[in-house]
């Protein structure tokens, strides 16, 4: 079973696919626990080049390339792997975010996004859970721990928001596998929500 958390920065998805890892293998589950951008030797490296440097080191389609190449080398070395061999894969963010960081960014280029989606992954998560959270909070929360190292960070309330509706939209689109779930409360009945949904 492939399940991914998305949301905006600062919205508790990572928290909370933590915690949905911890109560699974809590009940004997075999659990991988992964990221994008990254999750691979190869795509982590990737997400190093894609996250550090100048605002403009990428053009937009050398970014979305660079995100679909990592999300190829997670998939081939890691998501796959572990559902082949039966273990549950929660992957904190997976192709819901290049759809909607992207799509809010340059909404013009959703289309190559899609093909390239179809081309190079074909692969949805069973099950998606959206942490819904309010993006003024959300963005406190993400600046508090920023590293101030991440090129994404700090791009403002107004595209929070964007970034809020596109979640949102996607998971109206896509109902036979996105939940979701209310962000704005405690983490512990946040994740028990969760684990109510298995
Ligand atoms: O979730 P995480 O904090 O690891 O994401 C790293 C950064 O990459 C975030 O600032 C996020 O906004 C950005 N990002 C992006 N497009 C994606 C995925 C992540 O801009 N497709």
């Amino acid at each position: 079973r492939f399940i991914s958390f998305e949301g905006i920065d600062g919205s508790g998805k990572s928290t909370q696919a933590r915690l949905l890892a911890d109560s699974l293998r809590a009940d004997g589950t075999e659990v991988v626990l992964t990221r994008e951008p990254g999750g691979s030797p190869g795509a982590e490296e990737i997400r190093s080049l894609l996250l550090t440097g100048d605002t403009d080191r990428w053009s937009a389609r050398t970014e979305i390339l660079l995100f679909t190449a990592a999300r190829r080398d997670h998939l081939e070395k890691t998501v796959l792997p572990a559902l082949d061999a039966g273990r549950t894969v929660i992957s904190d963010r997976f192709a819901d975010s290049t759809r909607v960081y992207q799509g809010a960014t340059r909404g013009d280029l959703r289309h190559m996004v899609d093909q390239l989606h179809t081309l190079m992954i074909g692969r949805e998560p069973d099950l998606t859970f959206i942490i819904d959270m309010d993006p003024a909070t959300a963005l406190r929360r993400g600046l508090a721990r920023s590293s101030g190292e991440d090129r994404f960070e700090d791009m403002g309330l107004p595209f929070q928001e964007t970034l809020r509706h596109g979640f949102l939209s996607l998971a109206r689109a896509n109902t036979d596998r996105c939940v979701v779930i209310d962000g704005n409360r405690d983490p512990a009945a946040v994740a028990s929500e969760i684990r109510a949904h298995l």
